[in-house]
C-alpha cells in the first residue's frame, strides 16, 4: 500500500479558522483511496524530520507568527531545499506570509520569512475580512475566507494563484491573491482551504504520490457535499 507522510507546521501557533482542516482534507482523500498517511507534526524546537512528502502550514496572529519565527530560520534551508526538489506545500495566510521574504508588520517590526517566495508582506491600515473567490487557471474557481492586514506583494515573475472576483486578495490592489513557486501553493485563503476546493488537495496529494513513484495515478472521487459546500460558500454574501 502506498504510504504518504504530511506534516502540518506550528500546529499550536499558527493554526487559526479551521486551518487544521487542510491537513483532515488532504489525509481524508488518500485515505479514500486506499493510502496510508502517516500525520506528523513540527512546532518550536522540535527535530526536523525530512522524510516527509507534504508540508502544510496555517494562518496566525501577528504575535504567533514572532514565536515561530525564529525557529523557522533554524530550519529555512531544508525547507528551500525541499522547495527546490518539488515538496508539494501549502502555506496559508500567517505562514504564507513567512514563506515570503519578510513580513513588516503595522508597528514597524520585521519578521523575517524564509523566502521560498520572492515577496514582501507589509502591515495594512485596515484588515481585509470576508469570503473570497478567486479564479485560478488551473483550479477553476477557488473559495475561501480571508481576514489579514498584511499586504502582500509578489516579486515580478511570481506566479500568483488566481485573479480574485470576490474580496480583496493579496494587497487588495493588483487583483492578484497568493503565489505559487515549484509545487509550493501560498494563499490567504483560510476556510478552510481544501474541504472547499478538492482540486487543490488533490493536486498536493498527485504530486506528492508521483516523487514516491512516478507511475502512481490519482483516482477521481464523486464526494457530491464538497460541491454543495462549494455552492453555499459562493453565495455567502461578504
Ligand atoms: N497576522 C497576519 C496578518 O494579519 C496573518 C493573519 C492570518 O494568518 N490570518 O496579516
Amino acid at each position: 500500500m502506498a504510504e504518504l507522510t504530511i506534516m502540518q507546521l506550528y500546529p499550536r501557533d499558527m493554526n487559526i479558522y479551521g486551518d487544521w482542516g487542510n491537513v483532515q482534507t488532504v489525509a481524508k482523500r488518500a485515505e479514500w483511496r486506499g493510502i496510508d498517511v502517516k500525520l506528523v507534526e513540527h512546532n518550536p524546537g522540535d527535530t526536523f524530520v525530512t522524510d516527509i512528502d507534504l508540508i502544510v502550514g496555517g494562518g496566525g496572529q501577528d504575535s504567533g507568527q514572532d514565536v515561530v519565527a525564529e525557529d523557522l530560520q533554524r530550519i529555512g534551508s531544508e525547507l528551500r531545499a525541499m522547495a527546490r526538489d518539488g515538496m508539494p506545500m501549502l502555506m496559508i495566510c500567517g505562514m504564507y506570509q513567512l514563506f515570503g521574504n519578510r513580513f513588516i508588520t503595522r508597528e514597524g517590526h520585521t519578521i523575517e520569512g524564509i523566502g521560498v517566495i520572492d515577496m514582501e508582506t507589509r502591515g495594512g491600515p485596515e484588515r481585509l475580512i470576508g469570503n473570497t473567490v478567486i479564479s485560478s487557471p488551473e483550479f477553476g474557481d477557488v473559495i475561501g475566507y480571508e481576514n489579514h492586514s498584511g499586504l502582500t506583494y509578489l516579486a515580478d515573475g511570481v506566479a500568483q494563484l488566481g485573479t480574485v472576483t470576490l474580496g480583496a486578495g493579496n494587497n487588495g490592489e493588483d487583483k492578484g491573491e497568493g503565489a505559487r513557486v515549484h509545487e509550493v501553493i501560498g494563499s490567504y485563503l483560510h476556510g478552510s482551504l481544501l474541504p472547499k476546493n478538492p482540486r487543490i488537495a488533490d493536486h498536493l496529494l498527485g504530486v506528492a504520490l508521483r516523487r514516491r513513484n512516478s507511475d502512481a495515478v490519482l483516482e477521481p472521487l464523486d464526494v457530491p457535499f464538497e460541491t454543495r459546500a462549494r455552492e453555499t460558500a459562493q453565495t455567502r454574501p461578504r
